[in-house]
């Protein structure tokens, strides 16, 4: 497989605590990658030979400035391209908005500003606005990324990197938990793929504070903290994995058959069985089904 981006998970932790959140990202949250830790990932990439975007995310990745910046100025200086996902927290005034963003200016391609309904930040809020007009002034390029209600219609899902505009919300995370009651419900065994993710041969993966790489959040190929990224992805075998080769058999559903997870008649989409089951099943895989504080386990995040 070529990976050619890594999302560096830069914290768990966030000032809001968002129920679409697929992360748990909250207050309560802990685990941040020190700069030690993000050269020896920056590192890693190195040795893929094929990664041309380091994203940085969270969490809110501005509750950790020191290490973003150096974070950005490091992998701009390698080489790759860089993106930033953020709520734009830190964007109180105009100048106060710019004196952030200046130190990012030149370095990153890619700053997604996070604004709906969840974030207690509407599209046309001040902070919003601030951060919009001074990336814009600093000639960085940006763009906004909001996610629909849960009963919204006609929006289409992403998963991963959301695209600018409007998305529908998917049931993974903090969302299965607090907003699927709020969707409409389906038969599980419908949910025979997944929808999103490209299981087999990914193009990017999301990287934690903890060192898991996760090919869709919550499911670990193991811990680059203990085996580099490159012997991770050559040791992957997609159909012998236990849990992606469930998935890739028969999404979801064959994931809860083959385990013998009992169902609930419906779920909202494929994501919220597929999560649901995977929280069932973390005891028979903790290893893989990791770290706790993607199934909700808040500050409890190392395992
Ligand atoms: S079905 Fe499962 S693996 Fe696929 S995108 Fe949804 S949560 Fe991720």
């Amino acid at each position: 497989m070529t990976i050619t981006g890594l999302h560096l998970l830069l914290t768990y932790a966030c000032n809001f605590e968002c129920e679409h959140c697929f992360v748990f990202g909250g207050p309560q949250q802990s685990g941040v990658m020190t700069l030690d830790r993000i050269g020896e990932i920056l590192d890693q990439a190195d040795e893929l030979g094929s990664v041309e975007w380091i994203y940085f995310e969270g969490g809110e990745p501005f509750l950790y400035y020191g290490a973003l910046v150096r974070g950005v100025q490091q992998a701009a200086r390698r080489g790759y391209r860089v993106g930033i996902v953020s709520n734009a927290y830190w964007a109180t005034a105009p100048e106060d908005a710019r004196a952030c963003l200046e130190p990012l200016a030149g370095l990153v391609q890619d700053l997604s500003i996070s604004s709906d309904g969840y974030h207690g930040s509407e599209p046309d809020g001040p902070q919003t606005q601030n951060a919009l007009a001074a990336a814009a002034g600093l000639g960085i390029p940006v763009g906004l990324i909001s996610i629909a209600g849960p009963e919204a219609s006609g929006v289409a899902a992403a998963a991963g990197q959301i695209p600018a505009g409007e998305s529908a919300v998917v049931f993974r995370g903090r969302a299965a938990e607090k907003l699927a009651h709020r969707a409409g419900r389906r038969d599980w065994r419908t949910f025979s793929e997944c929808p999103y993710e490209d299981l087999r041969s990914p193009g990017r993966v999301h990287l934690d504070p903890f060192g898991h790489v996760h090919i869709c959040q919550g499911i670990s190929l193991g811990n680059l903290f203990a085996t580099p990224l490159k012997a991770i992805f050559a040791d992957y075998d997609p159909d012998a994995h236990p849990v992606t080769g469930p998935l890739l058999r028969g999404g979801p559903a064959e994931l809860a058959r083959c385990n013998g997870v009992r169902c609930q008649p419906g779920y909202a989409d494929a994501c919220h069985l597929c999560y649901a089951t995977r929280r069932a099943l973390r005891g028979r895989y903790p290893q893989t089904l990791a770290p706790g504080a993607m199934y909700g386990a808040a500050s409890a995040g190392r395992h």
